[in-house]
């Protein structure tokens, strides 16, 4: 079959094989799967980009990824913990602002207890309409438990990739197992769940990337991350290229035709890389765009990989001008909490 027909395959009928999706991983065919991803996501998502604020609020972190730099053997970094109140004051500056979806996220950090993270929550929920989405990286099923019935609506953890052996290596202090596990009971226990993977870790196929993509269908995600790998000088990782921002937007449109329903963000990792296909990917089947929130002291120090694009402005005024950008390319600003879309 030529790379066109298995797209229009795929769109029909959502199923495709690990041999259908590296042939389109593999294809110049790339216009072809855009059009139809784009056509896909007008269908489903509509034109709307929903806008979510993000509170890293510590770069404290139990685990030792060999790609990232909070790793815990980063020990140059100047580490921060921003304390409830300021989190849950600036949550409040976030909603004044417009936003309806706040997502916590941090390094794995025991700090914040299972009550510490219950009061965050409850009181950010007494702010008013708000969706949260925790990413505070693996805990029990019990802790997870809990923080839903405080409030906690959706939960971000990706499974980073998904060749096992791969992930092991990566990830000596846990395993794919246990990622795999936290994602399925996050979904057990009613949450709407967000997986992804970068693009570009050494290591990785094309047939990787398929069984990524595909293993995003398996879990039923309500949402999905994908970003080039961005190597970090204080990582096992330093010596390695960056990955392709082309090949990200083509995980991106394959995982809209394939999908259709999950929320889609332009990655920052794929700004870092490529500010162009920031914009390109709202046309290969993104509809979420995040914006950091927290003070500018601790952006710095919250460096996953190098990241030179902050540039100090206001919540409102960073807020507009996303909204200004949303217009400027004929889409529009969505006023809802942007929760999970079912089909
Ligand atoms: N601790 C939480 C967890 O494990 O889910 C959330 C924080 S973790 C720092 C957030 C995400 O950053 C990871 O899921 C990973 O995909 C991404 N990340 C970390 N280092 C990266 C790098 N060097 N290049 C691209 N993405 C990276």
């Amino acid at each position: 079959m030529n790379t066109k027909k298995i797209i229009d395959k795929i769109v029909k009928t959502s199923q495709g094989s690990i041999d259908d999706l590296v042939n389109i991983l593999h294809s110049n065919c790339d216009a072809y799967l855009f059009k139809q991803a784009d056509q896909v996501r007008k269908k489903y998502c509509g034109d709307e980009i929903h806008l979510r604020a993000i509170i890293e609020f510590s770069n404290h972190c139990r685990c030792s990824c060999s790609y990232c730099g909070i790793n815990k053997q980063n020990t140059t970094l100047d580490r921060y913990r921003m304390p409830p109140e300021e989190i849950i004051d600036y949550a409040k500056k976030a909603y004044i602002s417009g936003y309806k979806t706040m997502v916590l996220q941090s390094g794995e950090d025991p700090w914040y207890t299972t009550e510490k993270i219950s009061y965050i929550l409850q009181e950010i929920k007494k702010l008013g309409d708000i969706a949260i989405t925790l990413s505070v990286g693996e805990r029990d099923y019990d802790i997870y438990k809990q923080w839903k019935l405080d409030g906690a609506d959706r939960f971000l953890i990706k499974h980073e990739t998904a060749d096992k052996a791969l992930y092991n290596s990566l990830h000596p202090h846990s395993s794919f197992k246990n990622r795999i596990k936290c994602l399925k009971n996050l979904k057990e226990l009613g949450y709407q769940i967000g997986s992804g993977f970068m693009i570009g870790l050494p290591g990785q196929t094309l047939e990787t990337m398929a069984k990524d993509i595909l293993l995003l269908k398996e879990l039923d995600v309500d949402m999905a991350g994908m970003g080039p790998f961005i190597s970090h000088p204080k990582t096992k990782l330093k010596n390695y290229p960056v990955g392709s921002s082309y090949l990200t937007l083509k995980a991106l449109a394959l995982t809209r035709i394939l999908l259709k329903r999950p929320h889609l963000p332009t990655t920052t990792a794929l700004e870092v890389t490529n500010i162009k296909d920031r914009e390109n990917a709202f046309y290969t089947g993104a509809n979420v765009i995040m914006r950091k929130v927290q003070p500018y002291k601790y952006r710095k120090l919250y460096e996953i990989y190098p990241n030179s694009t902050i540039h100090e402005k206001s919540i409102e005024e960073e807020r507009k001008e996303v909204e200004n950008y949303i217009k400027m390319i004929g889409r529009k600003v969505s006023i809802t909490r942007g929760d999970s879309i079912e089909l």
